[in-house]
């Protein structure tokens, strides 16, 4: 069965792939041209629709199964930011290292080392029956002294709840077990399940 995941972030496709072994799972990007999506939603859950949503139409194959994942990192001691703004923090045209580095200076700003951090990530399955959508998170800290170059974003500046290194640090093997985007995929494999059931 072919997964199409409405996504160009490669960190997230990698991860996908990884956690969806026995599935054809495909960017978008290797079977039409990538087009702007505008995430205008209020909320993690929104967004993803948005996305998944976006892609199936595009596609106009009603057999087809689209999976998008909205993610970000959220402190709630500066206010829960970035959150759904977690890819665009430094602005539009901004990188994962411009972000990371603003993230720290706002941590440093309210005079901190370190801080409660959370990573949500929201998952949308666009099919022919309709849009639905799950929820995963990871808990821990957000600190000022980034380590590591493991994952992507802002891994290498969370330390998972329970460890002592940064998500940068920590095998990959770490993040696969107990990320955002893994528990959501957990459920999300069980709608998809359920979704493709009686098809031949
Ligand atoms: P999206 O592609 O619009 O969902 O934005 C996701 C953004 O949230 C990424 O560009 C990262 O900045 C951040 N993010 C989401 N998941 C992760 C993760 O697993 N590790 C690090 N950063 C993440």
């Amino acid at each position: 069965m072919r997964i199409i995941l409405a996504s160009s972030n490669r960190g997230k496709i990698a991860e996908f792939q990884a956690y969806l072994k026995g599935y054809e799972v495909l960017s978008y990007g290797e079977i039409m041209k990538p087009f702007e999506i505008e995430e205008y939603g209020k909320s993690f859950k929104e967004n993803a629709i948005i996305k998944s949503r976006a892609v199936f139409g595009r596609l106009g194959d009603k057999n087809a199964v689209v999976l998008s994942d909205d993610s970000g990192i959220s402190v709630p001691l500066l206010g829960g930011i970035p959150g759904i703004y977690s890819a665009r923090f430094a602005g539009i045209e901004t990188n994962a290292k411009k972000n990371l580095e603003l993230l720290v200076q706002k941590l440093k700003e309210a005079g901190v080392e370190r801080a409660d951090a959370f990573y949500t990530a929201a998952i949308a399955l666009s099919t022919d029956k309709g849009d639905f959508s799950v929820h995963g998170w990871m808990y821990g800290e957000a600190v000022t002294n980034p380590k590591g170059n493991n994952g992507f974003g802002y891994d290498p500046m969370f330390i998972p709840k329970g460890f002592d290194k940064t998500l940068g640090e920590l095998e990959e093997s770490v993040k696969a077990k107990f990320s955002h985007r893994a528990r959501a995929l957990e459920l999300a494999l069980i709608l998809l399940k359920t979704l493709i059931k009686d098809r031949k």
